[in-house]
């Protein structure tokens, strides 16, 4: 199969949808690989490291596009590249379809086979193409707190591991799920006071397993929600239901109930947020202030570390893009994991929850 890998277009996204080492799997696959020229520039990897790879180097993304049969992206097609997608290829990249009908439309029309990454499933009932990028913005958060925190940045000005004599930052995690564990670690790696706040009874005991003590665990309830906001310098808002917007955990009554230049980290930002202050930021200006608590609300935190992103995000796509280079739709037809990632095929909506969220019949 030609395999190929446009630059990523959409604004301040720097990662790439393969990197030099997964170009050389699909290499030793026997399949070509054609990558658009700088495709790799926000990771570091230029030209050469592609070559090197056995990639072949194309002029423009128009090429890729029309070459390959297979697409490796990142980011959702934007308009120009829907428009050049057709029947017979496949397009395997996150899609996030549901809030996003003139995509799907794009889709559709275009006839193209598109596995969106944040469907394909694994034995263990969870979502490993989502996963890494969960783990990299759980781990971003606690940084992302800590430079807020400091003073010229309109934080308290307290320091999360304190130094010895002086008592640390105390940190507040709500959900502790995938996002919520990977900043724990880091907050605990600094020397914060951390508490983790879930719903799950069960997840709570292995999150007690496996910290042994460097953390507190508490069941989530509007109470035990208030007294550790109330005490925290840092919240990370890291919750999930699955398919549905965040729930709404810190009010802003509650605010008033909080240190003056604590911060707030709302990681699930991308599904509303879990504080009812919190609305959608960007890199370039990534807080604000209410009530004299610093928000910072980046949707998109990967983007803020493309290398560590882009090799931790192939880690998980290079298993499932191989097996579909190497089988073709058979792949999916054989596959319930990749299935459950098939979300366009042929003009037609594959995904239930797709279809039903965009009021389509399947
Ligand atoms: P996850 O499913 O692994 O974990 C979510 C956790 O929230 C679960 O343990 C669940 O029990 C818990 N939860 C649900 N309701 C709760 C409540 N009322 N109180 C306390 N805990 C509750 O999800 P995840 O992968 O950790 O993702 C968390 C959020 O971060 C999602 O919204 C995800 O989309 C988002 N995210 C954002 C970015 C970004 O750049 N902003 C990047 C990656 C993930």
């Amino acid at each position: 199969m030609r395999v190929g890998c446009p630059k990523e277009i959409k604004n301040h996204e720097y990662r790439v949808g393969l990197t030099p080492g997964s170009v050389r799997e699909y290499v030793a696959h026997g399949h070509e690989v054609i990558i658009e020229t700088r495709a790799g520039a926000g990771i570091g990897a230029d030209d050469d490291a592609y070559r090197a790879a056995g990639a072949r180097i194309v002029a423009a993304a128009k090429e890729v596009f029309e070459k390959s049969d297979m697409v490796v992206k990142v980011k959702e097609p934007q308009p120009n590249e829907w428009a050049q997608l057709r029947e017979g290829q496949i397009l395997y990249a996150y899609l996030h379809l549901a809030p996003d009908p003139a995509q799907t439309e794009g889709l559709l029309k275009s006839g193209v086979t598109a596995v969106a990454y944040e469907t394909v499933t694994d034995d263990r009932g969870g979502l490993p193409l989502l996963a890494p990028m969960s783990e990299v913005a759980g781990r971003l958060s606690i940084q992302a707190g800590a430079t807020a925190l400091q003073k010229v940045n309109g934080g308290r000005g307290i320091l999360l591991g304190g130094v010895p004599g002086v008592v640390p930052a105390k940190v507040a995690i709500l959900g502790g799920g995938v996002v919520g564990l990977h900043a724990a670690e880091m907050a605990v790696g600094l020397g914060a006071d951390v508490t983790i706040l879930d719903r799950s009874i069960p997840r709570l005991r292995q999150l007690d397993d496996f910290f042994k003590g460097r953390v507190h665990t508490r069941l989530s309830t509007i109470d035990a929600i208030e007294e550790e906001v109330f005490a925290a310098d840092l919240v990370i808002g890291a919750v999930l239901i699955p398919g549905a917007a965040a729930p709404k955990l810190v009010t802003r009554e509650m605010l008033s109930g909080m240190k003056r230049g604590a911060v707030i980290v709302d990681v699930a930002i991308d599904q509303g947020g879990c504080f009812e202050t919190s609305h959608a930021t960007t890199h370039s200006d990534p807080t604000y202030e209410v009530d004299g608590v610093i928000h910072y609300c980046v949707a998109n935190m990967p983007g803020a570390v493309p290398i560590t992103s882009t090799h931790a995000l192939n880690n998980a796509t290079l298993h499932y893009g191989l097996q579909l280079a190497d089988r073709g739709l058979k792949a999916i037809a054989e596959d319930r994991h990749l299935r459950a990632g098939l979300n366009v095929h042929r003009g037609r909506i594959t995904n239930s929850a797709v279809a039903e969220a965009l009021g389509y019949e399947m």
